[in-house]
């Protein structure tokens, strides 16, 4: 695993990392809400008489709602969405992902997320989700761990994943830091494609049904199969990143 590291160092002309945060996307690496949240874009979409798949939405998962909801109203309509239509599908996509969603948080998030941050990490949430009750979820099931003024949602950016704003947002949150001071989780090829616009080292878990394959052509500097083997693997990959570049 010492390659991937050290491409990274290489890549960028780093010496070394200088590792402060750690950068979390949400749905699909803390909680495990993607099935809600695909059922729920399949569900507004067949009811606005627009076709699409249950599986479709794994692929814009990171987007901001309403560019998914312009992306598919292009393809199957051949026009942009109006604003109106964009508030009313989002809004109803939103209520019946409220009603489905159950908050189960993927296996492992809290354990990983509990040992980087006791290590001194500075744990940042940066999600294209906009939900309203989004911070109090946070603070309830990883209480201490994340702090509001830091996280990254939906209504801070412009531009939304796959655009590297919300992680260079998360990075100016996390404390003006450089990219290589932080490490981004995310599990989908549109985040993982804006972390590495960022500069930053990604780790992808793969909790969807997409191929790992999917997340390492997107840029992730390193694919694992869940959040239970990040952590199994954080403390050998954390001497790594404590250590220097080493020039072959
Ligand atoms: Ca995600």
């Amino acid at each position: 695993m010492e390659k991937a590291f050290n491409d990274y160092l290489a890549k960028h002309n780093y010496e070394r990392f200088d590792l402060k945060a750690l950068l979390f996307d949400m749905d699909g690496v803390l909680y495990d809400s993607m099935k809600w949240h695909a059922k729920s874009w399949h569900e507004t979409m067949t009811e606005y008489g627009l076709n699409s798949t249950y599986d479709e939405f794994y692929q814009y998962e990171g987007m901001v709602g309403f560019n998914t909801i312009n992306h598919i109203i292009k393809r199957e309509r051949g026009r942009e969405a109006t604003e109106e239509e964009k508030k009313e599908m989002y809004k109803r996509k939103s209520d019946l992902f409220f009603k489905y969603n159950d908050n189960s948080l993927i296996p492992f998030a809290y354990d990983f997320v509990k040992m980087v941050h006791d290590e001194g990490m500075e744990c940042v949430v940066v999600t294209g989700s906009g939900q309203a009750s989004l911070l109090e979820k946070i603070e309830s099931n990883f209480p201490g761990l994340f702090k509001r003024d830091e996280m990254v949602t939906a209504w801070d950016v412009k531009y939304g994943k796959p655009h590297p704003e919300p992680y260079l947002m998360g990075l100016k949150k996390a404390g003006d830091l450089q990219p290589n001071q932080a490490i981004v989780v995310e599990n989908a090829p549109r985040g993982i494609e804006a972390a590495v616009a960022a500069g930053i080292f990604t780790i992808a878990i793969n909790t969807g049904p997409l191929t790992e394959q999917s997340l390492r052509d997107a840029g992730a500097n390193i694919v694992l199969p869940s959040m239970e083997a990040l952590y199994n693997n954080w403390e050998s990959y954390y001497k790594e990143l404590t250590s220097k570049r080493v020039d072959k």
